[in-house]
């Protein structure tokens, strides 16, 4: 008899004893763990033995999910999950700096990571400067002798300019500042960011990683153990650990994230083509392309593997665009990516909105501009969606 059915104690014995194990792993929703005895809790905090204990410290679901990402990026400890990739950005941003440092960033990061070195960083004393991250001689003129670190990302967002990696990474260890990748949207299968001399990854596993638009986390993992523990300990103070289930999910979406990826990438390929041969377009953004202006880099950085991201213009005023995502049959009209459906997205009134019209202007972003996240779609009949979309909104 199990003591729970004497009706004594609420809590009941664990599993039944199996000697197999499931092939899929456990959702482990605990927020608290149990053990023995004082001096066992005790070899747990000093970590003589392995053990969880309340789950913002950490629980299985993270620790499987970090793994995975782990050994994708040839990350040498394990990383952090967090709940969301800007809480991975935060841990990076703040758990590292204190008042009187200074930080560079990308002029072209992910709309919120501006916002805080804009706002937050210089509110608490953290100086902050911005610089195109495709000129290196930028980036060396903005470094002093307080700059602890310089955040960038790959490609940039929606413009799919591409950074100048190893210039940046050459400057920085020269300079011993740490550099931070956030390789959300190259993600490791086109570009392994410790390898090109990143001393910490940030990913949105939210994006491409998880893949199904159901999760959100995040990930952060550092070359140096002190610095990926002072990360860790950040996250966990900050209480910003991502929960079991959306662990979960993100370990079930990254087992077919490669195929995902291939086939996304494949396909990106096929429509910058297609959009490029099409009546009223004006341009068509894919670093794969010849006509890209960082074509030479992103074939150097990215080894033929170019992303699932493709930025085009049509000709045309706000009336255009609407007719054009309305007539964009099928597909979602929203402001993400790496969903396994495509989605369109127009950044004018959405992340760029904010800017003022000469800064958008000098980004060259118009009514007409649109950022797609190929998805999995087969690719002619995409292509055939994207032919009537444009001429709905141009009129052909
Ligand atoms: C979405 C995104 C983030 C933020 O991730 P969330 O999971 O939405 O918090 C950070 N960086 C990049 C490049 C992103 O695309």
């Amino acid at each position: 008899m199990s003591r729970n059915e004497k009706g004594t104690l609420v809590r009941p014995d664990p599993l039944p004893a199996s000697a197999s194990r499931p092939v899929v792993t456990p959702l482990s929703p605990a927020v608290v763990y149990a053990s023995d005895t004082p001096d066992m809790l005790d070899a747990q905090y000093d970590g003589d033995l392995s053990g969880y204990t309340y789950s913002r410290e950490g629980h299985p679901n993270a620790d499987v999910v970090a793994a995975r990402v782990d050994e994708m990026e040839g990350a040498p400890h394990l990383g952090v999950i967090t709940s969301s990739g800007m809480a991975a950005v935060t841990a990076v941003l703040l758990g590292l700096t204190q008042a009187g440092d200074h930080v560079i960033g990308g002029n072209t990061l992910y709309g919120r990571s501006l916002r805080m070195m804009n706002e937050d960083l210089p509110r608490l004393g953290i100086a902050t400067s911005l610089v195109d991250p495709g000129d290196v001689e930028a980036v060396r003129a903005a470094i002093r002798p307080e700059t602890r670190l310089i955040m960038v990302e790959v490609v940039s967002n929606p413009t799919l300019r591409v950074a100048d990696i190893l210039g940046i990474a050459a400057l920085a260890r020269e300079a011993g500042v740490l550099l931070v990748i956030d390789n959300t949207f190259t993600t490791p299968a086109s570009f392994r960011a410790f390898d090109h001399g990143a001393d910490i990854v940030i990913h949105s596993l939210t994006k491409l990683l998880s893949g199904h638009s159901d999760v959100m986390l995040g990930y952060v993992a550092a070359k140096d153990p002190e610095i990926n523990d002072r990360l860790r300990v950040f996250s966990v103070t900050a209480g910003t650990t991502g929960s079991p289930f959306d662990c979960w999910l993100a370990e079930r979406g990254m087992l077919s994230f490669g195929l995902r990826f291939d086939r996304a990438q494949a396909t990106a390929a096929r429509l910058a083509d297609h959009l490029a041969g099409l009546k009223g377009v004006k341009r068509v953004i894919y670093p794969g392309r010849h006509d890209h202006p960082d074509h030479a880099r992103a074939e150097a950085l990215l080894k033929g593997r170019y992303c699932n991201m493709v930025s085009f213009e049509i000709d045309g005023d706000r009336a255009a665009a609407n007719a054009l995502a309305r007539g964009a049959q099928g597909l979602s009209f929203a402001p993400t990516l790496g969903d396994v459906g495509t989605t369109i997205s127009h950044p004018l009134s959405s992340s760029h909105r904010a800017l003022s019209a000469p800064e958008q202007a000098a980004l060259g972003m118009t009514e007409g501009f649109f950022r797609v996240s190929v998805g999995l779609e087969d690719a002619d009949a995409l292509c055939a969606v994207f032919s009537d979309a444009v001429a709905a909104a141009c009129g052909a």
